[in-house]
């Protein structure tokens, strides 16, 4: 047996190992589990320092989880866009491919928690028929793999898929999205570095959401990937308790920089039932990428979004920076609150209206002004 599988076998998974673990009462840590699963790694496990701290609240069962406050058990409607079991299909040239129903730990908030950790919504089985859709559809040409999480899949099974995955031909890039660099970095070998490397361009997406996870075991499994040539993002969930600190966020987005991970996407936690209590306001996301940008390196910015509830997809909010804008100059604001004028080109007009040739989808909507139609904040 790996040392990952032996490490993720001494989890703690039943109601009685958690309830001791963290002395809470058995009868609810039960009742809350027959919602959503439990399972902490000992490693993660052993990152809590005190009791409902950032890595506490993220995968040790709350009592608030029974709460009926709001939230809907599949709130990005992604049941709706999922033409079969395995396949989550929105975009127009990409999908995700759901190929595991584990994870090294539950995260509370998890967005898909009315799948994961069941072997029913995610098998095994659908994997081939997930195949055949990407297969028959010439417009995917980029694969999300992710489930669960891939990387709680063999090396051998993992290879397989992505074998196949790469014996499509329109499918121009590779996607790993997982959470094993957090939760169970022991599980990124050389080996398993040595495999992923053959599918180029392959590009994994880690999740991480406190500095405190980037110990030197993370740094570790995030440095063999990197070293695969695989370029390496992070996308963070804003969580009360957790990271809705300025400070802890640039923290963090600065120490995922020195792991050479890009951060990528900071969301909005997701409007899932039983996590009014780890969700924040969007004025707090928006007060975060406040302090990031200009204020530390604008690699360590990632895009702010909402992954809109209903299923409309991920949309980016950025503070107010656009304070007028015309034909003749935009009037903005910086970093610091300063405001600056650009004079716009004398000769130019808008453009008139072209219509767009028809055989691409397009997006209609101008881009251009006011990218959030939020306040200024401050
Ligand atoms: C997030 C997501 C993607 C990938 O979006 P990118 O912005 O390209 O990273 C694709 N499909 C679905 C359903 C998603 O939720
Ligand atoms: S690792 Fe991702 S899929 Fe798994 S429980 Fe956490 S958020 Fe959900």
């Amino acid at each position: 047996m790996d040392d990952w599988s032996q490490i993720a076998r001494g989890s703690l998974r039943t109601p009685d190992q958690v309830a001791c673990a963290f002395d809470l009462d058995v009868a609810e840590v039960r009742r809350i589990s027959r919602h959503f699963k439990t399972l902490i790694t000992p490693y993660y496990a052993g990152l809590i320092k005190t009791k409902g701290d950032p890595i506490y609240r993220q995968v040790v069962p709350d009592p608030a989880e029974l709460v009926e406050h709001s939230g809907v058990s599949d709130p990005l409607a992604e049941d709706h866009d999922s033409p079969v079991p395995s396949v989550v299909h929105r975009y127009p040239d990409r999908l995700l491919f759901l190929v595991s129903h584990r994870c090294a730990s539950y995260c509370r908030f998890c967005t898909r928690k009315r799948k994961v950790g069941d072997p029913k919504k995610i098998h095994p089985k659908a994997i081939e028929e997930g195949l055949e859709y990407i297969r028959t559809h010439e417009e995917i040409r980029d694969v999300i793999v992710s489930g669960g999480d891939p990387l709680m899949l063999s090396d051998a099974r993992l290879e397989y898929i992505l074998t196949r995955l790469r014996a499509i031909p329109h499918v121009e890039i590779l996607r790993i999205g997982t959470r094993v660099p957090c939760f169970l970095p022991q599980r990124v070998t050389p080996k398993l570095a040595a495999m992923l490397r053959k599918f180029h361009p392959l590009f994994v997406n880690v999740h991480f959401n406190h500095p405190d996870e980037l110990t030197p075991e993370a740094n570790q499994a995030l440095g063999l990937l990197a070293d695969a040539g695989i370029p390496l993002g992070c996308q963070t969930v804003l969580l009360k308790g957790v990271n809705d600190d300025p400070l802890v966020m640039r923290r963090l987005m600065q120490k995922l920089l020195m792991a050479r991970v890009r951060p990528y996407y900071i969301y909005q936690a997701d409007y899932v039932s039983g996590t009014d209590h780890l969700r924040t306001t969007v004025q707090k996301g928006i007060e975060v990428m406040e302090a990031l940008r200009g204020w530390t390196s604008g690699l360590a910015v990632p895009y702010y979004c909402i992954d809109a509830p209903g299923g409309g997809g991920k949309i980016p909010l950025l503070p107010k920076y656009i304070q007028s804008i015309s034909d003749e100059q935009v009037v903005m604001r910086n970093f610091e609150g300063e405001t600056f004028v650009y004079p716009q080109p004398k000769s130019d007009r808008p453009a008139p209206e072209k219509k767009a040739p028809r055989k691409e989808r397009r997006p209609s909507i101008s881009p251009c002004y006011d990218l959030t139609g939020l306040p200024p904040i401050g």
